[in-house]
């Protein structure tokens, strides 16, 4: 079972504490979202769970954390400033705003004969004909495209500057952008990187961080912000083997998310056709996951959680200053380094075409929620929920509740058990309502866990573990409380 649809999460995440509407005393801001005490914690922990098999787990990976803000002529260089747009078009009628890609996409799904329209890149067709998802006309403005970075301004002097000055230098006290994704400033270090750290190709360099795009159209919860989180890594290798590199590390990253726990049935790859492909990739492709459940066509059910990309050596040359055009002229008059590499082994210097794995941090944390969540009926008939996550992500491992807390001992033996565990694992105390209840909203947010202390534990020195998703319950030594959680939290999840 997952989740119905978005909304069941976004109530249940804003209902215990994972994730509420941003500033929301004042009003909000659209599509903006904080992570609370549990959805940092989940946050971290993919985060973690991430860096662990991407850096951690392997022989060939680096890892680094370059500027959110960077020269701005990485942006030139890398083709952003100059493509990466989005086209968009506006209802006459209503004024909704809309991506014209997304529309087309929409359109083409329900008009599949009508075969595809390609997107130019300066004029966008677009089937005019589509009707507005808010208000049903077909009243469209011309579709325009729209830079999604997210400009801003360096410096004390900025304000008074605009754009360049003759100087050069003045680029850093005037525009800069916050990044649109963590790449580039992995391309940049390529050469500190490999020097430093004394690599040979093939290997990658990882990196998690914060990306910014000014999105056309936000939304859908967690799954499209104006401010993001991603999990980036750059794979180096000798061109000729980047193809099978690149199908290796596809069928990597779509194993890791089932080792998350997230069920196969709802994880699927999409090959990018011809004209979805970024300006640089020679080949992508997707893994999808069902974001939207409820909806009827199953094709409409996917959506991107991450993309894996052969980027050919567009990047490492783009920012190398030695290319040169057909008339001898430098393609990167600005760069001071060359990023090629000698292979010692077979005395050649060429670019390292590039395999690279990107994801959301938010759209995981969406996904592993949504495919966590089930219900299920009590000996009372009430229904509970319980998110069934794996325990290498679930916020709180283990929470410790006295079965009656106006008895000190119990609630002093408790409270002592809590303090041993917390050290090793994220552990709780909670005393605020009834057994069942307590177990309920721990169930709920997919604590895999609880230990109960009653009045036989101050005599046996022994309390009861209770397992989330079975409900059965073990009489386990106090002493032997640590290992025993420890082994289970380890142990990988059946899956249904
Ligand atoms: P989309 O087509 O959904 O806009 P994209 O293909 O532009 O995504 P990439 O540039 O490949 O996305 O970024 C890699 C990953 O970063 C995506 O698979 C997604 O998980 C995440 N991501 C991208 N844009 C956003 C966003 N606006 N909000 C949240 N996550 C995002």
């Amino acid at each position: 079972m997952s989740a119905p649809n978005i909304e069941t999460i976004v109530s249940l995440a804003k209902r215990r504490g994972f994730v509420f509407p941003s500033s929301e005393i004042y009003g909000g801001l659209g599509s903006a979202w904080d992570y609370g005490p549990l959805g940092v914690e989940i946050c971290n922990n993919v985060k973690q769970a991430w860096w662990r098999w991407m850096v951690h787990e392997r022989d060939d990976m680096e890892g680094i954390d370059s500027s959110i803000i960077l020269n701005p002529l990485v942006w030139k260089y890398s083709g952003h400033e100059a493509t990466f747009n989005d086209p968009f078009v506006d209802c006459r009628k209503c004024k909704s705003r809309f991506r014209a890609d997304k529309l087309q996409e929409e359109y083409e799904l329900t008009h599949p004969t009508e075969g595809t329209v390609i997107y130019g890149t300066g004029v966008v067709s677009f089937a005019a004909d589509n009707k507005c998802p808010n208000c049903g006309a077909s009243d469209w403005t011309p579709a325009r495209y729209f830079n999604l970075m997210f400009e801003t301004r360096i410096g004390a002097t900025a304000a008074e500057k605009d754009e360049v000055d003759d100087v050069g230098e003045s680029i850093l006290g005037g525009r800069a952008y916050l990044r649109p994704e963590t790449a580039q400033g992995i391309f940049i270090n390529f050469l500190n990187v490999l020097t430093t750290m004394r690599r040979k190709v093939p290997f990658g360099i990882a990196q998690i961080g914060k990306s910014f795009r000014n999105e056309v159209t936000p939304g859908n919860f967690i799954f499209r912000t104006r401010e993001f989180e991603q999990m980036e890594m750059e794979y180096f290798v000798r061109p000729g083997n980047d193809e099978k590199v690149h199908q290796e590390w596809i069928d990597y990253c779509f194993n890791w998310f089932a080792s998350l726990g997230i069920s196969a049935s709802n994880l699927r790859l999409y090959e990018q056709p011809p004209e979805e492909l970024a300006h640089y990739a020679k080949r992508t492709v997707d893994i999808h996951y069902r974001f939207f459940p409820e909806r009827e066509e199953e094709e409409r059910q996917w959506d991107e959680l991450m993309g894996i990309a052969n980027r050919t050596d567009f990047d490492l040359k783009a920012h190398s200053k030695k290319p040169e055009d057909a008339e001898g002229k430098r393609l990167n008059p600005d760069s001071t380094e060359d990023l090629s590499y000698f292979d010692e082994a077979t005395k050649e210097r060429y670019y390292p075409y590039v395999i690279e794995p990107a994801a959301g941090v938010n759209r995981t944390v969406l996904a592993v929620l949504m495919d966590a969540y089930s219900e299920r009926t009590n000996d009372k008939g009430e229904k509970r929920v319980i998110l069934k996550l794996h325990p290498v992500l679930a916020p709180i491992k283990v929470a410790v509740l006295p079965l009656a807390k106006n008895k000190p001992e119990i609630v002093g033996m408790a409270k002592a058990i809590k303090r041993s565990l917390q050290p090793v694992m994220r552990a709780v105390y909670d005393d605020t309502g009834g057994i069942g209840k307590l177990y309920a909203r721990q169930d709920e947010i997919g604590t895999p866990f609880c230990v109960t202390i009653d009045h036989q534990s101050l005599e046996d020195e022994a309390v009861t573990v209770r397992d989330r998703d079975s409900w059965e319950q073990e009489r386990v030594k106090v002493a032997d409380l640590q290992q025993h959680l420890q082994q289970k939290l380890q142990a990988p999840v059946p899956s249904e």
